[in-house]
């Protein structure tokens, strides 16, 4: 049989993040960007090959962009296009697993997005208009909460009144769960282990951060919680603060919610601490002349997630590894230094050569013998998706 191709897309409200997956190759034959969309200067980037190609949209909106970029996907696929995996945030607590689309599943997306406001609606513009255009071709949504639907009770309840529970669905539900299950599997692979004998840390640091406590290829506990901005210090994002900082904040300063969201979600994080910036190659350039904002943000991001990393350990009955994925994860050999110092009673240490070599894509493990295992593990997401969707296209074969 031929190998097999899966579209795989991430819609946000003025953007369509797409990639190719063949099933037997590492590299995608076509991936992109369309990005501005709904504006005069809407545009599509994308890399075929090795080449870069750039067009420009002229105000298109989603469908007109996948008009456009829906034949390049075809003939990098030969048109041989299997299935179309969708990246959706917020499947709530009603999807455990990646389903199939049909009008019944996009409206409980629909429900969920009370969940998240900002992403399903984004997500469902896309799917909706992709739907449209290839009625024929199965879809599935791949939910970023889903693999840490098998955390138990103790880990999801937030201790609140229990209404808020049953009536409101106000608990912790997790995100990036398509990266942590896509490394914790890999590290498996790697180190010779059954998935489902195999107890692993991870940490996803991109943009958003998360770490996770994977116990036989299921998430027990995650740092993120009923929205993304739970847990770890990320770019823009405060991650923790004292719940009653809000209130603190309304009544000295008179902020609204929308306000305090803003700041919290948008001007918090790395950038709220350096006051530089939310990128973290240019806060470590900074710290190397001598910045103190910048070492201090670093400092900060990299006792955080220690800290959570440790917390993570109480739902391990052992260790088989800890491990590094996301923009960050994969390449700051000196955040992973940084955060493993501030475990001390882990006894982590590193082997400082292989640290500095894991960079731009390059994995591997880290730690110096006969201590505990870490590992680097670039993750790819869209072969995640593209993996779920072909799983559930022959399930339903
Ligand atoms: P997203 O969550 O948007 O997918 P990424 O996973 O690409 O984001 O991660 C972006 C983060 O990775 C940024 O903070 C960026 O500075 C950081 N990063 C990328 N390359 C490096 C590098 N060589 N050294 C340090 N940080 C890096």
């Amino acid at each position: 049989m031929s190998s097999r191709n899966v579209l795989v897309i991430n819609s946000g409200s003025s953007s369509i993040k797409f990639a190719l997956v063949n099933e037997d190759s590492e590299q995608f034959p076509i991936q992109g960007l369309a990005e501005r969309l709904g504006s005069s200067d809407a545009v599509l980037n994308w890399q075929l090959g090795d080449e870069k190609h750039v067009a420009q949209l002229h105000g298109a909106d989603h469908k007109e962009a996948f008009e456009r970029l829906l034949p390049l996907v075809q003939k990098a696929s030969q048109g041989k296009l299997t299935g179309i995996g969708h990246r959706v945030v917020h499947g709530g607590a009603h999807f455990t697993e990646a389903s199939a689309l049909n009008r019944e599943v996009i409206d409980v997306i629909r429900r969920a997005a009370v969940l998240a406001p900002l992403h399903n609606p984004a997500g469902l513009i896309g799917i909706e208009a992709a739907m449209a255009l290839y009625p024929e071709l199965t879809q599935v949504a791949v939910f970023d909460t889903a693999f840490h639907q098998t955390m138990p009770a103790h880990a999801y309840r937030y201790a609140v009144p229990e209404h808020l529970y049953t009536d409101h669905n106000v608990r912790r539900y997790g995100f990036h769960g398509t990266s942590h299950m896509y490394v914790s599997r890999k590290a498996a692979v790697m180190t010779g282990l059954p998935v489902e004998d195999s107890c692993w840390l991870t940490a996803h640091l991109g943009n958003g951060c998360s770490t996770a406590a994977v116990v036989n290829g299921e998430s027990l506990d995650t740092s993120m919680g009923l929205t993304p901005l739970e847990g770890l210090v990320m770019g823009t994002r405060s991650g923790d603060v004292d719940p009653s900082l809000h209130n603190h904040l309304a009544r000295t300063l008179g902020w609204d919610t929308q306000r305090i969201e803003t700041v919290l979600t948008k001007e918090s994080g790395l950038l709220g601490l350096s006051g530089l910036s939310n990128d973290m190659r240019t806060l470590i350039e900074a710290r190397e002349k001598g910045d103190e904002r910048a070492t201090l943000a670093i400092e900060v991001f990299c006792y955080r997630l220690a800290k959570s990393l440790a917390g993570m350990a109480c739902a391990l009955p052992r260790l088989d590894g800890l491990i590094f994925t996301g923009g960050i994860g994969e390449n700051a050999s000196l955040v992973r230094s940084k955060t493993l110092d501030y475990m001390r009673l882990f006894n982590f240490k590193l082997d400082e050569a292989a640290n500095q070599k894991c960079v731009r894509g390059e994995g591997g493990i880290i730690s110096a013998e006969n201590h505990p295992r870490v590992l680097v593990i670039p993750t790819n997401e869209e072969r995640q998706i593209a993996i779920e969707t072909l799983a559930l296209i022959d399930a339903h074969a």
